[in-house]
């Protein structure tokens, strides 16, 4: 390593994005500080920091960025590592998506593990809804982040190695005056205001329902299993018309249920301005949420599992905020000069935060190598770092 690391760093966002990138960058040898906005540790809802709200499935949908490839390939490696070093909430099992319409196999499905597109035999076996026909889907073994562990975990080992956590709100006036030469800006929904970008955010609202105590989803072979289901744009589609999907992933606790994405964005005062849920709808927690949601899941569940998901009663309901980029393409990964100090750009992740987490602070890492003359690190090399 050729890394002059007397360096500070200022990351903005204490979010998976900021967090990733801070504890790559503390391990390297930085002296890293995290400033926050919200704390994770308060109860709140606010859904526009984000990382309280992810599914948190690790597969790029809801998301495009012509480097979309080698993100998920290098954040693939360290949900590898991490996996094989027992990090508290990374777990992996098969997951199916299913189809009651023809869709096309998506781009990143050759870097899936395991992908196997599904024969019209097997389709009729594996996990279905009782009316609506499943006509094309594949099965792959995918990651997962159980996020109510792996998330303070993630934090919990940032701290460990030195790094600190400020909870206060950064202005782009007090740039210039923020420690240290290099600042990271993971600030999703506050980072266009801290990099000047002057946009209003494309938004897909997406509600999700915690099932607290239900029962983990098992294959006929005893197998943990998952899905991701279209049921088609006459069923169940976005306000433009586009089929939508639904999914339910398994969490320690229970399962996530989701599978919303409403359009929108923000007014002047943050509050949203965009499309709203259409009844019939129950109201939980001050926010409504679509009883078709709930009725698409109760059938696929009964029918393949024959467990009745009335039966857990305990259910967590929250909304939140994915942030869909900036103006031209969808993820901000670049460099800027603020004064004599250089910012690293890190926001607009939509739907698949989580899932590049990993290849964004990679991606980040190697700007700031480039940016003081240091060699690349590959994805394997900061992984390594992360062993312990
Ligand atoms: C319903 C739903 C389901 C999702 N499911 C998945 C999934 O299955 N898989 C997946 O990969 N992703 C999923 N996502 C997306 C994922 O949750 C996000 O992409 C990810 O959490 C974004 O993390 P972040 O750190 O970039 O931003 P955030 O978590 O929003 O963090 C931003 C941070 O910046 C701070 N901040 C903002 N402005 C300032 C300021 N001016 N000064 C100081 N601090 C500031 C905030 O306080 C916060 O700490 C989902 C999202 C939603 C809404």
């Amino acid at each position: 390593m050729n890394l002059q690391t007397d360096l500070k760093i200022s990351i903005i966002g204490a979010g998976v994005s900021g967090i990733s990138c801070a504890l790559l960058l503390q391990k390297l040898g930085f002296s890293t500080t995290v400033y926050s906005k919200h704390s994770h540790n308060t109860a709140h809802t606010d859904p526009t920091f984000v990382s309280l709200f992810p599914a948190a499935s690790i597969i790029p949908h809801s998301f495009n960025h012509p480097e979309l490839e080698s993100l998920y390939t290098n954040s693939q490696s360290f949900f590898t590592t991490l996996l094989e070093h027992n990090f508290p909430g990374v777990t992996t099992h098969k997951h199916y998506e299913l189809f009651a319409i023809d869709e096309e196999i998506p781009s990143y499905a050759k870097q899936i593990l395991e992908f196997r597109i599904l024969s019209s035999s097997e389709l009729s076996n594996v996990l279905h809804h009782p009316t609506i026909p499943t006509k094309t889907g594949w099965e792959f073994q995918c990651f997962f982040a159980d996020w109510g562990i792996y998330y303070p975990n993630l934090i919990s080992a940032y701290l460990a190695c030195g790094g600190s956590i400020i909870y206060r709100e950064i202005s782009i006036d007090e740039l210039h005056s923020l420690e240290g030469d290099i600042i990271v800006n993971a600030a999703e929904f506050g980072g266009p205001a801290l990099s000047g970008d002057d946009f209003k955010p494309v938004i897909y609202r997406g509600h999700l329902l915690h099932i607290k105590n239900a029962p983990v989803l098992k294959d006929n072979n005893g197998k943990i299993v998952s899905y991701n289901f279209t049921p088609g744009a006459d069923i169940y589609s976005s306000s433009e018309g586009d089929p939508m999907d639904i999914y339910c992933y398994p969490r320690n606790d229970g399962w996530v249920l989701g599978g919303t994405r409403q359009k929108g964005t923000l007014n002047e005062s943050g509050s949203w301005i965009g499309e709203e849920t259409k009844p019939p709808f129950t109201e939980m927690n001050g926010q409504l949420f679509p009883d078709q949601l709930m009725e698409l899941h109760g059938a696929i569940i009964h029918s393949s599992f024959g467990i009745d998901i009335k039966d857990y009663p305990e259910v967590r309901a929250k909304v939140g905020y994915r942030f869909m980029g900036n103006k031209t393409k969808g993820l901000k990964i670049d460099t800027q000069e603020i004064g004599n100090k250089l910012m690293i750009n890190n926001y607009g992740h939509g739907g698949a935060g989580a899932t590049l987490s990993w290849g964004c602070a990679t991606k980040v890492v190697n700007l700031l190598s480039s940016a003081i003359g240091a060699d690349p690190f590959t994805a394997e090399e900061l992984c390594s770092l992360l062993q312990d």
